[in-house]
């Protein structure tokens, strides 16, 4: 791939010999227009009285007056829509981080150069820019924001429904479950994710309409995959505003059994900062639920407020590792570390682990060789319609 010798460059380093490496690497690849800064608070200086703003920012980290961090944000809060490549010469372990707080900030990241820099590796990072094109992008999709009334007519008319992520036993490969994940089939913007409606919704104090539907329509569904000839289970998430009032536990045990499923077949996700409340009411209700049979997992765990001693409190039977560490796991010593240790941690308390975000094989097989008990992820499938969720099992179970 050739590098566009009219993209608009700038160099954020302090030091004058590396500054100049590095402009006389880009000539080299033909680039003529390089901007200078020695540090992040020149660099903004320079980008906002430059002729062409930067179309690729090359960075380091450590500089005086402003560093590369604080930059950073300043570009993300800016939204500038331009490329980033950093380079270094800190640990790849904080060079991990360094790529997660850029993503964080809505920063969009080329890659990152330990130092030296090489031609070949610049020339490699670049191309990934080139391939992009050059129209900066919206720094992350916004969802349509839906209004308290649009959404409560929604529910009145019973539009929302679960979409049906498998989980797999890592062990045997077979289908054991299903993580329900609240969809809006809008009768103008199609089917839409839960971040569009879930956080206006507890905003209202009003999940408990949208969890019992999901609680109905999850358990009729489970009920009709045991039918077909599938052991199956079935998860729903509960969010933490419901737990406080303590009829919760009678009201679901009495809703799932009355569309016809044991509570045993149902595990219930409560996030990890939702778990470990002070409130007595919602260990109340977490405590009543499980002597009713519900399976109780922990959700997103290791980005919440855990501590061992509340965990031990609660009476979870699973532990779901957020995707955060799962994603990449392979590649990142930092996560891979976090995810053994949540594995080691379950088994000694006795619960199940569950990866969710398994998106390539080296992840299932890292995590499959850590002792992980359940995967879910893109890896294996994203969330499906009920009907194609039974499909999806008879095909597994032909296929095994
Ligand atoms: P969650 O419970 O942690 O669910 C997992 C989310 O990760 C789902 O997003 C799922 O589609 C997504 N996911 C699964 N595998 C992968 C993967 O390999 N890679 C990536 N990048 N993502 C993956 P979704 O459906 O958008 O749900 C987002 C969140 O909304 C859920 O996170 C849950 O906290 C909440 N939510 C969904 N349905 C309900 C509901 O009925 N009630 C409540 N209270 N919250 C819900
Ligand atoms: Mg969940
Ligand atoms: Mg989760």
């Amino acid at each position: 791939m050739t590098i566009n010798p009219k993209t608009v460059m700038l160099i954020a380093e302090d030091h004058d010999f590396q500054r100049r490496t590095l402009v006389r690497i880009l000539h080299g690849l033909g680039i003529v227009d390089i901007l200078e800064a020695a540090n992040g608070r020149e660099a903004l200086e320079v980008i906002r009285s430059a002729p062409k703003p930067p179309e690729v920012v090359l960075s380091d980290l450590d500089m005086p007056e402003m560093d590369g961090m604080a930059f950073i944000r300043h570009l993300g809060e800016a939204k500038q829509g331009m490329d980033i490549i950093i380079i270094s010469a800190l640990d790849p372990v904080l060079l991990g981080s360094v790529a997660k707080m850029a993503d964080a900030y809505g920063v969009h990241l080329l890659g990152i150069i330990e130092k030296p820099v090489t031609r070949a590796r610049l020339m490699q990072l670049l191309a990934g820019h080139h391939a992009a094109g050059h129209a900066p992008e919206p720094v992350r999709p916004v969802p349509p924001a839906f209004g308290w009334q649009e959404i409560r007519a929604g529910i009145a008319n019973r539009e929302f429904e679960p979409f049906f992520q498998p989980k797999i036993e890592m062990a045997s490969g077979r289908v054991i479950g299903a993580e329900a994940l609240a969809r809006w089939r809008h009768p103008v913007h199609g089917v839409v994710a839960p971040y569009a409606f879930i956080l206006e919704m507890e905003r209202h104090k009003d999940i408990d309409a949208l969890t019992f539907l999901m609680l109905e329509k999850a358990a009729h569904a489970c009920r009709d995959w045991i039918a077909a000839g599938f052991d199956t289970t079935v998860s729903v998430n509960l969010s933490l505003i419901s737990l406080a009032d303590i009829s919760l536990a009678g009201r679901i045990t009495a809703c799932v059994k009355s569309a016809g499923l044991e509570p045993k077949r149902m595990v219930l996700e409560i996030t990890e900062t939702a778990a470990m409340t002070e409130l007595a009411p919602a260990l109340e209700n977490l405590t009543r639920l499980r002597m009713h049979g519900f399976g109780l997992s922990i959700d997103d765990y290791g980005t919440g407020f855990a501590s061992l001693q509340q965990l031990a409190r609660v009476p979870f039977t699973e532990l779901k590792i957020d995707q955060g560490f799962v994603t990449g796991c392979a590649q990142s010593r930092a996560a891979y570390v976090i995810v053994e240790a949540s594995i080691a941690l379950a088994r000694g308390l006795g619960l199940k682990t569950v990866a969710e975000g398994i998106e390539t094989e080296e992840d299932w097989d890292t995590l499959k060789a850590a002792g992980c008990d359940v995967a879910q992820g893109y890896f294996i499938a994203r969330p499906h319609e009920e009907d194609a969720f039974l499909e999806f099992c008879r095909k597994r179970a032909g296929s095994a």
